[in-house]
């Protein structure tokens, strides 16, 4: 394998020609040239008014597609970007709203909501793998030239987000949630094996930190550009003082030989020295902490045991605590009284066995499958049974599409015993952020984000549009299957991977 590069270059706003030519420069560096289907891959978890610094901006995409038209040969068949943003909402609604919409139509680039596509199985042969399948949307599969493009973020399941953790928006709904739980790290190195990107762009101009949905700006004022996913991740992990191999997902991915961590091993290069860019991201704050001590000096008291045995956690980093926390963030951003609000509340998750210090009258609610616990609350005895199956029982072609209605219906039974009861269980691994904040609203009688009067008119057109594709893609049938489509060129493992079962080329440093 030939050294990975590292562009780091300063760009100190959002002006679209400035981002084109610098990503032009940066394409011509590593001597590439975008050829075939080439997509695109934002971050677009979630967007518009009330989460600005959450997605990649359409600025930084839009010098990015222009870049790659500028440097493509005639074989370019198809410019086009793809993304499933943060589940139960459509794709389309993260689209209009981060205004991707008209900046497509400017450069001449398709879209593609990846929940509304049809999933291509993908082999997995590697010894670690959760999964021997998964799936993936099918422009991914097909895509001949793979650009990512991240946003720089801190993140509360994984450390960060560059990107290799963007990865979990080349997954539909269903097959996303699928293994999203303490071993998320393990589904972020897995997800690797089924494509590598040609070329990595990140959006580190206003970078985001503390958590993912809604993160503090921090302005770093860089672009990174790269051809190596973990060489990439690691470069930004040592930015801003982390060692890479903390970050589970980019540790696993270099021990499978998908690239070094060292900075000996990688050419960083550019027009910002790496002690600059280092100085820029002094003091960035990266998003792990436990839902007990997030939670601390507010009327949410959380408590936390640990999950399930498989992977030797003691804390469930991907799945239900971090989803709280990211919950309470969105609902402070619509009503900045929600802590006041907020009465006092016991949230308990995982397999806890220490004391919760309700008051009579106070609400406790044990959230996930696997939540657990054998003891007393306000003076009452309370015996909650883990209902947690093994991920070797969840099939990822049974799984539900998260539908937000059906989530409000639901969640709004679970908790209708709250009214007579003190105590209640929520069910669900993960449980998720949406699901966490219909919670919320309920328990703190909250203004429910979902029917922001502002929001309502393009979030239902573009309901009912993605529902209907969802199923006009049912009523046509899902058309593979593993060895089928890999035989007919449908589908493809990879690009650029190791063997199976190569040892990493590389040293841990
Ligand atoms: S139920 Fe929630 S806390 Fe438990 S393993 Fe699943 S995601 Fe983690």
């Amino acid at each position: 394998m030939e050294r990975p590069v590292v562009i780091i270059r300063a760009c100190p706003d959002y002006d679209t020609d400035r981002i084109a030519d610098l990503v032009g420069e940066g394409l011509d560096t590593l001597g590439l040239r975008p050829f075939g289907r080439t997509l695109v891959k934002p971050n677009c978890v979630a967007s518009g008014p009330h989460f600005p610094h959450a997605y990649t901006r359409p600025e930084f995409l839009e010098g990015v597609l222009r870049a790659l038209k500028s440097r493509a040969g005639d074989d370019l068949s198809e410019l086009a970007l793809g993304e499933r943003c943060g589940i139960t909402m459509p794709t389309r609604f993260a689209f209009d709203q981060a205004h991707y919409v008209p900046m497509l139509k400017r450069v001449g680039a398709k879209a593609y909501h990846f929940d509304e596509v049809p999933q291509v199985p993908v082999p997995l042969y590697h010894p670690e793998r959760l999964r021997d399948t998964m799936w993936t949307p099918e422009p991914v599969a097909k895509a001949d030239f793979f650009v990512n493009c991240p946003k720089f973020k801190a993140h509360p399941w994984t450390t960060v987000t560059f990107s290799m953790k963007n990865y979990i928006g080349i997954q539909d709904d269903r097959h996303r949630l699928v293994d999203h739980d303490h071993r998320l790290n393990e589904k972020v190195a897995d997800l690797q094996y089924i494509v590598q990107p040609q070329f990595i762009a990140i959006d580190a101009i206003i970078a985001g930190e503390g958590r993912m949905l809604t993160p503090v700006p921090f302005d770093l004022g860089l672009v990174l550009m790269g051809n190596n996913q973990v060489a990439f991740d690691a470069v930004c992990c040592r930015l801003i003082g982390l060692d890479p191999l903390e970050v589970e997902h980019i540790r696993m991915a270099h021990e499978r030989g998908f690239g070094p961590v060292d900075l000996d091993a990688i050419d960083v290069v550019g027009d910002v020295s790496f002690a600059e860019a280092q100085a820029r991201a002094q003091g960035f704050r990266t998003g792990l902490i436990r839902v007990e001590d997030y939670f601390a000096g507010t009327n949410i008291r959380a408590y936390s045991g640990p999950p399930p045995p498989d992977g030797g956690h003691d804390y469930c980093w991907g799945g239900c605590p971090g989803a709280l926390e990211e919950a309470v963030e969105v609902l402070r951003l619509y009503d900045a009284a929600t802590d006041e609000k907020m009465p006092p509340v016991h949230i308990v998750f995982g397999a806890y066995d220490g004391p919760i210090d309700a008051e009579p009258g106070e609400k406790v609610v044990f959230v996930g499958d696997c939540a657990r616990f054998h003891g007393d609350v306000a003076g009452k005895p309370v015996q909650i049974e883990s209902v947690y199956a093994d991920r070797s029982t969840k099939d990822p072609l049974e799984a539900k599409y998260a539908d937000i209605y059906a989530k409000m219906v639901s969640m709004g039974l679970a908790l209708r015993t709250l009214n007579q009861e003190d105590v209640v269980r929520i069910t669900g691994c993960p449980v998720s952020v949406a699901e966490q904040v219909l919670m919320l609203v309920k328990l703190g009688k909250l203004r429910n984000p979902y029917f922001d009067p502002k929001q309502a008119i393009p979030f239902t057109s573009c309901y009912l549009s993605w529902r209907t594709r969802q199923l006009l893609n049912k009523l046509m049938g899902q058309p593979y299957n593993v060895t089928e489509a890999i035989e007919r060129g449908a589908a493809r493992p990879a690009q650029n991977l190791p063997p199976a079962g190569a040892s990493s080329p590389f040293e841990a440093g």
